[in-house]
């Protein structure tokens, strides 16, 4: 009989999101690996919000994050919406949890107050790099005395806390699809862990949750290994166990760099609205290097969730890149879409391209500008066409070449990107940006308007964009500028 007490921790995992825009589809992926993990293993999966980078938090974010989870069908235990025990699971929640902790490594002296400013902290670093050095902190204050630390304080300075990472010697941990890996402290900078502004950074929340949380595996992305050591010198400094590492290989784009949205979508949000339906794109990323056997379902490519619970195993997880093949994940989607009833077919198309507030969006918008029911495709089409791509005549303004064109165009992609998606935003942002540049409203709007309807007439263009979405319209445009690319070589 096995004793009771002898039974290890139940495993609890989480992915830990920052609401800095859409869901990704890399937080999708890491999101199923940790589902498949915790659900094989009876464990927990919990969800937790790291906002503490209000620089780039974006407030509409985390809601995106729930839906598009919940879309795809990675139920989390716990988190921010749900509960749970060892809640609040947003990290801007527990501000005083950090301070706390930070004072207890300023006490245990393995953290310290830095008072540098940032122009001492620049122009250390430009005498870094001149020496051809890696920047990284001086240390100008790990050895300030009692007395000085008083008086600095007593002056009211502005100070960040800083780790003390030893000056010699080095790290290893395992990570358990790679084994050891040893940093040298050299290459190890003394961590902000505190900002000024009395936010922790990434480092200290990230650890300090992890353990009060009881994540026993943290499974997540690759580019997370760099961090790893400073997060393993931070469970010592505490004095509390360190977590099992698991790092995921990196999704890539065909030639192989890190998945970016310049060469693939990488919104969920688009993915969702483009009509992919969420068994394809799991299966999808389940078949991402993701610990699935090549020979399930008698070497289809095709699984469920459930089956991907079943047959999930660490031993398959592959560490090389994996690449996010978008004509593969279409030929998966178009599989699940044969493969549906046609009621099923239908009702997927009334839930997505062609739903009720979708449509009535669309009616909006045009009812003023048909004479005839018969004429709402023909202002429409743009709307629930997937390839849309104007010809030159189309978007090219009487008095401006290509290469200035494809220019502007780029720079509306990119204001675009940043805005918040509605008029009142979109009109100044695309406006000043025409002021910039010297492009006339009328030219600017209208290469907007080719872009994204394919034509020279449209319902109202803005209003347009905001049903159209907008994962979907800076998807249409970036396709636009690949396409021209790919037409002047
Ligand atoms: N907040 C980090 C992110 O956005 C979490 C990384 C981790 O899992 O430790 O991916």
């Amino acid at each position: 009989m096995t004793e009771l007490n002898s039974s290890p921790a139940p495993i609890r995992v989480r992915i830990a999101p920052s609401p800095t825009g859409d869901p990704h589809v890399g937080t999708a992926y890491i999101g199923l690996v940790n589902y498949l993990y915790a659900r094989q293993r009876g464990g927990q999966f919990v969800l937790r919000i790291e906002d503490t980078d209000r620089a780039r938090f974006v407030g509409t974010s985390e809601q995106m994050i729930f839906d598009a989870l919940r879309w795809l069908g990675l139920a989390w235990d716990e988190g921010p919406d749900v509960g749970g025990p060892y809640g609040p699971y947003r990290q801007s929640e527990r501000t005083e949890i950090y301070r706390k902790h930070a004072e207890m490594l300023l006490a245990n002296g393995t953290a310290y107050r830095c008072f540098c400013t940032a122009e001492e902290l620049e122009a250390s670093r430009k005498q870094q790099m001149a020496a051809k050095l890696p920047p990284r902190y001086a240390g100008t204050c790990r050895a300030l005395s009692a007395a000085q630390i008083e008086e600095n304080l007593a002056a009211q300075k502005p100070f960040v806390i800083r780790m003390k990472v030893p000056t010699e010697g080095s790290t290893t941990f395992t990570d358990e699809l790679r084994g050891e890996i040893t940093f040298d402290h050299f290459n190890v900078d003394d961590q902000v862990l505190m900002k000024s502004d009395g936010f922790p950074t990434y480092h200290l929340a990230n650890v300090v949750d992890d353990y009060l949380m009881q994540i026993t595996d943290v499974i997540r992305a690759e580019e997370w290994i760099s961090s790893t050591p400073k997060h393993v010198l931070l469970y010592q400094a505490f004095g509390w166990p360190i977590p099992r590492f698991w790092h995921m290989p990196l999704l890539r784009n065909l030639d192989k760099s890190k998945i970016s949205k310049r060469k693939n979508p990488v919104s969920l949000v688009y993915y969702r609205q483009a009509g992919f339906l969420p068994e394809a794109v799991l299966n999808f990323l389940g078949l991402m290097g993701g610990g699935m056997p090549a020979d399930i379902n008698n070497a289809t490519e095709k699984f469920t969730l459930a089956e991907m619970v079943e047959h999930f195993d660490v031993k398959n997880i592959r560490t090389a890149g994996p690449v996010f093949d978008l004509t593969k994940l279409k030929w998966l989607n178009g599989e699940y879409i044969r493969a549906l009833a046609p009621a099923d077919f239908y009702a997927a198309l009334r839930s997505t391209v062609l739903s009720d507030t979708y449509l009535s969006e669309i009616a909006g918008l045009v009812q003023t500008r048909v004479e005839t029911l018969g004429q709402f495709g023909d202002l429409t089409h743009f709307f629930f066409a997937d390839n849309i791509l104007p010809v030159q005549e189309v978007f090219l303004p009487k008095k401006r070449t290509l290469e200035e064109t494809l220019a502007f165009a780029a720079e509306q992609l990119a204001v675009l990107e940043a805005v918040d998606w509605s008029t009142e935003a979109l009109e100044p942002t695309l406006k000043k940006l025409g002021e910039e540049k010297q492009w006339s409203v009328k030219e600017n709007f209208m290469l907007l308007r080719a872009i994204v309807t394919g034509g020279t007439m449209s319902p109202p263009l803005l209003e347009s964009v905001i049903v159209f979405g907008k994962a979907r319209t800076l998807d249409r445009m970036r396709r636009f500028l690949e396409a021209q690319k790919g037409q002047k070589k």
